[in-house]
């Protein structure tokens, strides 16, 4: 990126760069770069065979902020995230965000989830609500982890429309799911940091969407379809969660494939929570590994003679598209792609569009 917009000299034209950066290379890439405010928006389990457990990567990352001395933004309902506020007692620069309970918030936790302990002296953390997996409001009643002033707080959030308030501005985002809320309250946090104006912001907010397999629309004749990238346990629970919140019966096609940068171990699906499938009337299963996520789901409780295996990708399009209906795609990481490729194949071969 810098190369792409540097002059002949080496200088690039520009006050300040933003860049995601890869979670495992946050404290190479910053002792390269003057780093002058850093967000973290959360930490699941991900990428195994790379990243190694979470508590690793949460540690490197630790060790970075000890002497960071710049802004830190943090998730404050995410206790892996906002404990690396304590790494450096002597920064007065830390920040944190958070979102108030929305509609399907629950009291108890149903999925699986990283951090149930406080990190500072190991009781069990006590929430007051769940958002998904372990983002939620949470307490250690012991030392007090977790007991903050959030910098921005975002609240009123509705989905169905999709809405929500922060900071007394109320924001109308393109994309409806609740972890969607909590990274453009992250924005919204950095805006605010830098007095960015308030039209910009919106603009943004309000604007940004995201294609590429992530939450994206087809429509295969005149089957409406969704497509989400799902490449760890997390990721997947929520997918499951957004194809719940949907109104009416639907067919699921999972695509898992195992390929070096999905991992070879793909024990993660035994991590999914299948069992809380509503109105799923039918599951395909396709790629590198159709079998291993058909078993999975079957095991879930689901009715094996509703799962249908098609390890070749156009077929399984094709026998998604067999019956009418809405229809939901999960793929991981290198399934994405193709997936999507052979769902244009289905379009430009039986008619539809991609949204
Ligand atoms: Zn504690």
């Amino acid at each position: 990126m810098l190369l792409k917009y540097c002059d002949m000299s080496g200088k690039v034209k520009a006050d300040y760069l933003i860049l995601e950066t890869d979670e495992s290379h946050v404290p190479v890439v910053y002792s390269q770069l003057k780093l002058d405010t850093l967000v973290v928006l959360n930490f699941f389990r991900d990428q195994l065979d790379r990243n190694g457990e979470m508590e690793t990567l949460i540690q490197k990352i630790n060790g970075f902020c000890k002497t960071f001395e710049g802004n830190l933004i943090l998730n404050g309902d995410d206790p892996n995230t906002a404990r690396l506020g304590k790494a450096n007692p002597k920064n007065t620069n830390v920040k944190y965000f958070r979102a108030e309970p929305y509609a399907f918030a629950t009291h108890k936790i149903f999925e699986a989830s990283e951090g149930r302990f406080c990190p500072f002296c190991g009781e069990p953390l006590e929430y007051e609500f769940y958002q998904y997996s372990h983002i939620g409001k949470f307490i250690c009643k012991k030392c007090g982890f977790g007991n903050y002033e959030p910098y921005i707080t975002a609240s009123g959030i509705d989905l169905d429309k999709p809405v929500f308030t922060a900071d007394g501005h109320t924001y109308s985002p393109k994309l409806n799911s609740i972890y969607n809320v909590y990274n453009m309250t992250a924005v919204a946090a950095a805006a605010k940091l830098y007095g960015i104006k308030q039209s910009v912001t919106e603009g943004v907010i309000n604007n940004y969407t995201v294609k590429n397999g992530r939450m994206e629309n087809f429509m295969l004749g005149d089957r409406k379809t969704t497509l989400n990238l799902a490449k760890n346990p997390v990721g997947a629970n929520m997918t499951l969660r957004v194809m719940n919140e949907m109104k009416g019966e639907k067919e699921l096609l999972f695509v898992l494939n195992d390929n070096i940068a999905d991992g070879l171990d793909v024990s993660w699906i035994w991590d999914i929570n299948f069992s809380i499938f509503e109105r799923v009337t039918r599951v395909v299963t396709s790629g590198t590994r159709a079998y291993d996520i058909a078993v999975r789901i079957k095991c879930s409780g689901y009715d094996q003679s509703k799962i249908v295996v098609r390890p070749d990708l156009d077929k399984a399009v094709e026998e998604l598209a067999s019956t009418e209906g809405r229809k939901f795609v999960i793929a991981n990481y290198t399934a994405v792609q193709p997936t999507r490729a052979a769902l244009k194949r289905y379009i430009a071969k039986h008619g539809g569009k991609q949204e």
